[in-house]
């Protein structure tokens, strides 16, 4: 019987050392340590044995079991060991494969213009308004001096919704609104941004484009605060070295009128192809309130004076960036936009 146990521990340990899954290591417990197993089957016989010798076949018999059971431990833990290694280098990450570049985005330039723009003005202590698009006529046109029969009106020919609505073909009408919501207090000090529309449609003008209009009334507001203010915003966006220029203009709802022009950051004023040759750019409209235009907003023109200007967004983009055609900003061709 020794010899029978012997042997059986012999092929027990063997088949342990070439079992390589769980699956047959479980397999291996059941035949040979399981109720119905052949160390079990073995033990079975016992009774057969003189007093004498089951004792000795008893211990002999414990300790296979326990080496058994303890080597079957072991290989359990080096086959779980297996599985697990493998499973990681399977899962291997390859640190030099090019990673996933995402793309962050950015501002328009009109945005970017904008912005800058907004940020000197209320720099210098203006706040911004804002109005509907969709405007009466009233507020877009009588109200700033330009009666119906007026000439002045086909420059700024316009989508009519009806004889009364239109869009707005500048944001003076949120200039008029700010002044009937705050007359007769003052001062009115603020820049109204936003689209305007009017029916243009070349490399220059776009039948919609934005704007950024100011105004400022108070007592005693000059031309030279005017020039002052422009002076101040026009060194802020296109550099200290700029020069200004006024040139005497005609706007139904600011007397005297002025255009300002600035010198050509191209040539420096020599005169080159972008200023066609004069050394100025042209680049917003401005002037004193019409005593009219305060009248009808509810001031007296006695009391209070005001300055207004305005320009075009596009415009000091195309300025700013050196762009010669307005429709690229409009076009939306990644090409272009990801130059700013
Ligand atoms: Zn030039």
């Amino acid at each position: 019987m020794q010899k029978q146990l012997r042997e059986i521990e012999e092929r027990v340990l063997e088949k342990l050392k070439s079992a390589s899954a769980l699956e047959e290591l479980n397999d291996i417990r059941v035949r040979f340590l399981g109720k119905k197993g052949e160390l079990t089957g073995v033990l079975r016989g016992m009774g057969a044995l003189s007093s004498e010798e089951r004792p000795v076949i008893g211990q002999l018999a414990n300790d296979i079991r326990a080496r058994v059971e303890s080597e079957l431990d072991k290989r359990m833990g080096e086959v779980k060991a297996m599985a697990r290694n493998a499973s990681l280098s399977r899962e291997v990450i390859d640190v030099t494969l090019p990673g996933t570049v995402f793309d962050a985005g950015g501002l328009h330039p009109l945005t970017t213009v904008a912005r800058q723009i907004e940020d000197i003005f209320t720099g210098l202590g203006f706040s911004v308004a804002e109005g509907p698009e969709i405007e009466l006529d009233y507020y877009n046109f009588e109200a700033l001096n330009l009666p119906k029969d007026h000439p002045a009106r086909d420059m700024q020919d316009t989508f009519f919704f009806g004889p009364e609505m239109l869009l707005r073909t500048h944001t003076s009408p949120v200039q008029v609104r700010t002044m009937e919501r705050t007359a007769p207090a003052v001062p009115v000090k603020i820049i109204a941004p936003g689209k305007v529309y009017r029916r243009d449609d070349d490399a220059t003008h776009s039948p919609m484009f934005h704007q950024v209009e100011g105004l400022l009334v108070d007592r005693r507001v000059t031309l030279g605060d005017l020039k002052g203010v422009l002076e101040a915003f026009v060194g802020q966006m296109f550099g200290p070295k700029t020069r200004t220029r006024f040139r005497p203009s005609f706007f139904p709802f600011t007397e005297p009128s002025a255009e300002v022009d600035i010198s050509c950051g191209m040539c420096g004023g020599k005169g080159c192809r972008v200023c066609s040759h004069t050394g100025w750019l042209e680049i917003l409209g401005c002037g004193i309130v019409h005593p009219r235009v305060l009248e009808m907003s509810g001031y007296d023109p006695e009391e209070v004076t005001g300055f207004a200007f305005g320009m075009g967004v596009e415009r000091v983009a195309l300025l700013k960036y050196d762009i010669d055609d307005m429709r690229l900003l409009f076009d939306n061709d990644m090409r272009f936009l990801e130059q700013f």
